[in-house]
């Protein structure tokens, strides 16, 4: 048998994807292949709707596996064994897997669970169970069976050419592989909802690329690198992705000399949205994703949400609208983004910040404001002095 280190990945909602799920099975194998590039010589096959990887033992599974959850569209992986579908073989390879779990973590009962995949083995499941069970109380005197709560359920899984033994699923993010579900702009602030956001619709299969402003020099250029440092961290489940960099500034000062300051933020939002329009239709994205959730702050009342769309011909995704502060919270510190996030820079929309903004914007109003800017040409001028930087996944996360 084969002596590298096995891992079963299950796709998540993938298996529900009728005609497609060949694409999209074939989809997320490649996205795990790829992920594991960097791992030595790795075999990665697909098999009944699951996907089997082989690693070099060079690499500890705890490595592998942090690779593996980390792709969209698993929905669970289990570090393996494997052995002949031959029940002889199975016995003898669940008293080395029960003794070297004994040995390592001290466990004293166990529980087998057997599916038999190939309904040609002659033996049907719960007496597959019951048989390896049995050999390895024959075998193994300090290990007991306890069906309801077990320190070790050892699931044994009998498919044609081998079964496969394992006690572990570990979670993954479920949703759809990357890159089934184009491409979008995600408009990413140095806060703690963009990021987060933008986590959100690559986990559903969307491709990112970024749009961060600043108002340099208002803003300090730290302010922009922590931007960098959390667009690197999504980069680790989102793959290498660009990040136009622009400079707010210009638009700013502007509005703060011709239109009423109450209306200083939703007045920026707005150009947010148009300049992000402009660089995603030049960059093949289909949609703007933002951090926007409803009742957050004075710019995220239905109304003032409503304004902000009106200025873009494009689906705003917004997926974080109905959580809790606490929900988006939790969420950062389960993907890594939380410390950074926190970190106290200034952003752009702090500049010039309304002592009392509107919070329920009249579309009319607003036009009007904007009636005394050239909203066109700042707009083109913004999208155009972009800066451009390909953004890598980090290293130590
Ligand atoms: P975040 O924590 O994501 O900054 P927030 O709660 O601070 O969000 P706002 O500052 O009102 O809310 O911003 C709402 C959304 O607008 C953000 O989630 C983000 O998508 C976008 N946004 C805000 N500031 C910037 C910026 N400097 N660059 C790019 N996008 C921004
Ligand atoms: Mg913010």
């Amino acid at each position: 048998m084969d002596n590298r280190n096995i891992f079963i990945v299950r796709c998540g909602e993938v298996a529900l994807k009728g005609l497609n799920k060949p694409y999209f099975e074939r989809m997320l194998a490649e996205r795990v292949k790829k992920l594991l590039r960097g791992y030595g010589n790795t075999d990665v096959r697909r098999e009944d709707g699951l996907i089997f990887v082989r690693a070099e033992r060079g690499y500890t599974r705890e490595e592998i596996i942090a690779v593996i959850t980390k792709v969209f569209g698993v929905a669970s992986v289990s570090p393996a064994e494997e052995t002949a579908s031959e029940l002889d073989a199975i016995g003898a390879a669940a008293v080395d897997f029960l003794r070297a779990r004994a040995e390592r973590d001290g466990i004293k009962t166990f529980k087998v669970e057997a599916k038999r995949a190939d309904k040609r083995f002659p033996v049907k499941s719960p007496e597959i169970a019951s048989r390896v069970g049995a050999y390895v109380l024959k075998v193994c005197d300090n290990l007991h069976v306890d069906v309801h709560k077990p320190d070790c359920r050892l699931f044994v899984d009998v498919r044609k050419d081998c079964t496969y033994l394992y006690d572990r699923k570990i979670p993954g993010f479920g949703g759809l592989p990357l890159g089934t579900n184009g491409k979008g702009l995600s408009l990413l602030s140095g806060g703690i909802d963009s990021p987060v956001a933008t986590f959100m619709m690559a986990r559903r299969g969307m491709r990112v690329d970024a749009v961060h402003f600043h108002s340099f020099p208002y803003t300090s250029e730290r302010a922009r690198e922590k931007a960098e440092t959390l667009a690197g961290m999504l980069a680790v489940y989102c793959g290498r992705f660009d990040m136009h960099v622009i400079n707010m500034l210009p638009i700013q000062e502007v509005i703060a000399e011709r239109c009423p300051e109450e209306e200083m933020t939703i007045l920026l939002r707005r150009f947010m949205m148009r300049i992000s329009e402009r660089v995603a239709v030049e960059t093949a994205c289909g949609a703007l994703i933002t951090g926007e959730n409803l009742g957050q702050v004075a710019s995220q009342t239905a109304e003032a949400l409503s304004v902000t769309d009106a200025a873009t011909g494009l689906p705003v995704m917004r997926p974080l609208i109905a959580f809790d502060k606490i929900e988006i919270i939790e969420k950062a510190k389960e993907i890594g983004t939380y410390e950074t996030s926190i970190l106290p820079y200034e952003d752009c929309c702090t500049v010039f910040l309304p002592k009392h903004p509107v919070t329920k914007p009249k579309l009319k109003n607003i036009l009007r404001s904007e009636e005394k800017l050239d909203t066109e040409a700042l707009t083109v001028a913004a999208a155009d002095s972009r800066e451009t930087v390909v953004i890598y996944p980090s290293v130590d996360m």
